[in-house]
């Protein structure tokens, strides 16, 4: 290592002179300076040659205030996006606002105020927190907020893209109400038979016409793709796998026997009626299609199952009134039950109809009943009543004395057609089981038996195979006024050919239809826009005559749908962005925020990416390619609410330690993905531990100036070569601290641990004060500590390695100084350890060099007291050493 001159050690200040470390005067002075920069963030044109960067924290609901939960989110990805400038990515780091939403308009029930003034003073309010966090945000470049008609007349172009494709159509419908937000919601935002907003507010079942996106119809996609996103957390794609809830089943059509031709004859409907194997249900004679998972289980068959709101059962029960009383009260009880949101715990009972259907594979009838545990919307809302292989069914059929029918036996009994024995009921098959009493399929194994007996009901023609979801379509339709207006209008001449019928779209050149200001919010049931008549009194865009608009607007999920390609390009007002930027920027490289957003807004940006890339505006498949979900902040063990009065604020921290303490300890305190228990005490040590740094790094800023200005701002190569053993041992913690914390970005993201280690950094430093003083360690070894240790320290603590880093004598900015690299053999330790185990059992552990050669290390473990006390009358057989691991002796 080349030895510099004139350089003399640095003064020692005196203890009555100590600089202090104080965040109120740099952290605002920082700030300033970087807000007078807009292109400080900025990414650069994607032509650049630089890899791409694409870094997105959750947008927040502009509530007014951050919440220190905010806070943790937005350090995490914060800190990222500086390693990555400094590791020479070209990074795109936005921020924006998802505007719109039901708090406004209760601000404005509340307190009278206009919810877009409201909305629009609560983002100045968060801006101005998140700037004092100091978070690296292009806010000239990106940002954007989903109320302003820049950004949602994209949303209604988006609808008007979807209307055209099919996507998005009208319907009347069951819908889930929220009595207290007084409108729809989707079902994901049914939680427990209540609303997400509102726990403890069951919702209630409503028919109304409602818009809805047909996300069913990517479901095959939306779940197999969850299988090619290892960058997603497992938890997330197995909530996403049961929401979306595939299964394959057969659908199987019964003709519903004619009970008056058989009441003529005496027939029985217990035993095989006249009719013919596989008949269809004559002309106008009413069939049942029923839908199930266990075709092969067909022949033990013993009743048809009707959900109470079959479109037959209600038929039936115009004619009969003790039928339809029952079914009544079933409805009730069904609706009760999904307001409690436990159906599955609903006690089972039917009634029998009195009609008969015929099994088209046995020709047998079956007795029809209507059931209160089977569900119109699910399936086709009727079943094959299977007792002998179902547990459900078996307790109905034992209920009511219905036929047990054994058909499926255990692989073992050979497909003997023995239904004598022993075996508990009911059985619920394996895979590997057989069919019995199952006619010409006898013998077949269960899971063949699906697929074929699926195939011969579809060749037949009195069934088809199957997938079925429990994944619904969208209903985006909210009788709300701080939301996007749907843009359609209905024309009261009507027209032919516009689809879908009475509908008429609002033309891309009309857009956006602006939401009116000074509407009333009151709290009386449908949309406020609906009293605005300048609002709903329009003109049909194909005729010119009168037209009442759409009064609802749009699911606030719509907005976080796609917020994050706009930020690709936020001042686009030609299009939603441009293809070209988009497909330069996405997948996003890294998106980060709570577990809680795993079903809604995460399936439905996933779906809102298919179908535009199937409108031809991106090419991929998926929004982002890893997704972190950051744990809780939690106080004293518990969830931080209003109510506890255990919320801690973000201005409070900062006001008292800074906000580079706050950001740190919100890294430093647990690792990203766990729980954090906010703990002021630890707040005011990482505070300490900054003001360590910054005293120490201010008293030898000026070596480090020194030095690089002799070397013309070139950074010396270290080297042990010429080092004291003092020097030496720093550099080595050094390149340690680079190797670990360099890694724990690039994958595991324990921030914790990486800031821990930089605090043992500084304290050897701060321990070898005296051995720099004197001169022992060298100028240019004290210039790479503490460059280094200010740039490991940048993406934590912004504002100090700011001032740190133009302390220094640098003119640039620290955002883009190069991340230092670590030396591998400086890193090295130059003591290792090695277990010594006697007949595989641990004796001790020795240390030695770590370039000791096998025969050095053989000895100092047989010279190891302990290991010679487990040696002792024993004589050794041969000793194996596993290269830097592991000594074994094996003795007898
Ligand atoms: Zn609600
Ligand atoms: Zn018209």
């Amino acid at each position: 290592m080349p030895e510099i001159d004139n350089i003399a050690a640095p003064e020692r200040r005196s203890d009555d002179e100590p600089v202090r470390y104080n965040p109120a005067e740099i952290e605002p002075r920082w700030q300033s300076r970087w807000d007078a920069d807009p292109a400080l963030y900025r990414a650069e044109d994607h032509a650049g040659g630089k890899p791409k960067f694409f870094c997105v924290e959750m947008l927040p609901y502009p509530s007014g205030a951050l919440h220190i939960g905010h806070v943790r989110n937005y350090t995490i990805g914060d800190a990222l996006a500086r390693f990555m400038r400094m590791r020479g990515f070209n990074v795109l780091h936005p921020m924006g606002w998802d505007a719109f939403g039901l708090p406004a308009e209760n601000a404005a029930l509340k307190n009278g105020r206009a919810p877009k003034e409201w909305t629009l003073s609560n983002i100045a309010a968060m801006k101005v927190q998140m700037r004092r966090i100091g978070l690296s945000y292009d806010w000239h470049g990106t940002e954007v907020a989903s109320c302003l008609p820049e950004y949602y007349r994209w949303n209604q172009w988006f609808f008007l893209r979807m209307l055209e494709k099919d996507l998005a159509y009208r319907r009347s419908s069951k819908v889930n109400w929220c009595n207290l937000c007084a409108t729809v919601l989707a079902n994901e935002q049914v939680v427990g038979g209540c609303c997400w907003r509102h726990e403890d507010t069951p919702v209630e079942q409503r028919e109304l016409e409602q818009w809805f996106f047909r996300i069913t119809k990517y479901a095959d996609e939306l779940l197999d793709g969850l299988d090619t996103m290892p960058g997603w957390p497992d938890k997330v794609r197995t909530m996403q796998r049961n929401w979306i809830g595939r299964s394959y089943g057969t659908e199987v059509t019964f003709a519903v026997a004619d009970d008056t031709a058989l009441k003529g004859t005496g027939f029985s409907p217990s035993v095989t009626p006249p009719g013919k194997e596989g008949a269809l249900a004559p002309e106008g004679q009413p069939s049942i299609t029923v839908f199930t998972t266990r075709v092969d289980t067909i022949f033990g068959a013993t009743s048809i199952q009707l959900a109470p709101e079959h479109a037959l059962v209600k038929e039936w029960a115009k004619t009969d009134a003790a039928l339809a009383a029952d079914v009544d009260k079933m409805v009730a009880e069904q609706a009760a039950a999904k307001q409690t949101g436990d159906f599955g715990t609903i006690e089972k009972h039917g009634v029998s109809t009195g009609k008969h259907a015929i099994n088209p594979f046995t020709g047998e009838t079956l007795p029809i009943w209507v059931a209160n545990y089977i569900l119109a919307d699910y399936g086709t809302g009727a079943i094959m009543s299977v007792p002998a292989h179902d547990e459900r069914d078996y307790e109905f059929a034992t209920k009511y004395g219905l036929p047990i029918k054994r058909v499926i036996a255990p692989a073992t009994s050979g497909g003997a057609n023995d239904d004598s024995g022993d075996l508990a009921l009911p059985y619920i098959a394996e895979d590997e089981a057989v069919l019995i009493n199952s006619g010409e399929w006898t013998g077949e194994a269960a899971l063949e038996a699906q697929e074929k007996m699926g195939l011969f009901a579809e060749h037949k023609g009195f069934g088809k195979r199957t997938k079925t979801f429990r994944l619904k379509d969208w209903g985006v339709s909210r009788q709300r006024y701080w939301g996007t207006p749907i843009p359609v209008v209905y024309c009261q001449n009507g027209h032919e050919g516009v689809p879908p019928k009475g509908v008429v779209p609002v033309p891309d050149a009309q857009l956006p239809v602006l939401l009116p200001d000074n509407v009333a919010i009151t709290a009386e049931n449908g949309s406020p826009l609906g009293r605005v008549p300048e609002f709903v009194n329009a003109t049909c865009p194909v005729c010119g005559g009168p037209a009442r608009r759409e009064t609802d607007t749009m699911d606030t999920f719509v907005d976080s749908s796609w917020y994050f390609y706009r930020y690709t390009d936020a001042h686009n007002n030609t299009a939603p962005f441009s293809s070209e930027k988009a497909n330069y920027w996405f997948p996003i490289d890294q998106y980060i925020g709570g577990v809680e957003h795993a079903i809604l807004h995460l399936i439905y940006s996933r779906y809102w990416t298919k179908v535009m890339r199937d409108i031809g505006l991106i090419k991929n498949d998926e929004p982002a390619t890893r997704l972190f979900t950051q744990g809780m902040v939690i106080k004293d063990g518990a969830k931080m609410s209003k109510s506890k009065g255990n919320v801690v604020s973000p201005d409070e921290m900062i006001g008292k330690f800074g906000a580079d303490a706050t950001r740190t300890y919100a890294l430093f305190a647990a690792p990203p993905d766990r729980d954090l228990d906010w703990q002021e005490d630890g707040v005011a040590g990482v505070s300490r531990f900054l003001a360590r740094v910054y005293r120490l790094t201010m008293k030898y800023a000026p070596v480090v100036k020194a030095v690089e200005h002799a070397k013309g701002d070139e950074i010396a190569p270290s080297a042990f070569a010429g080092q004291t053993p003092a020097g030496a041992k720093l550099l080595r913690t050094l390149h340690q601290t680079i190797a670990k914390i360099s890694e724990d970005f690039s994958g595991r993201w324990h921030f914790n641990t990486s800031i821990a280690a930089v605090m043992i950094l500084v304290n050897e430093i701060a321990s070898s004060e005296g051995a720099m003083d004197s001169g022992e360690i060298a100028p240019a070894t004290i210039a790479e500590l503490f460059r280094s240790l200010t740039l490991l320290l940048a993406p934590f603590a912004p504002f100090l390695t700011a001032e740190l880093w133009e302390q220094m004598g640098h003119t640039s900015s620290i955002n883009h100084a190069a991340w230092p690299v670590a030396d591998a053999t400086l890193a090295k330790d130059d003591e290792i350890e090695i277990p010594v185990q006697v007949n595989g059992k641990l004796a001790n552990v020795i240390k030695v060099a770590a370039d000791a050669d096998e025969e050095t290390i053989k000895a100092t473990a047989l010279a190891d007291e302990k290991v010679q006390q487990r040696l002792a009358d024993k004589t050794i057989v041969k000793t194996i050493y596993v290269k830097g691991k592991l000594v074994n002796m094996v003795v007898k």
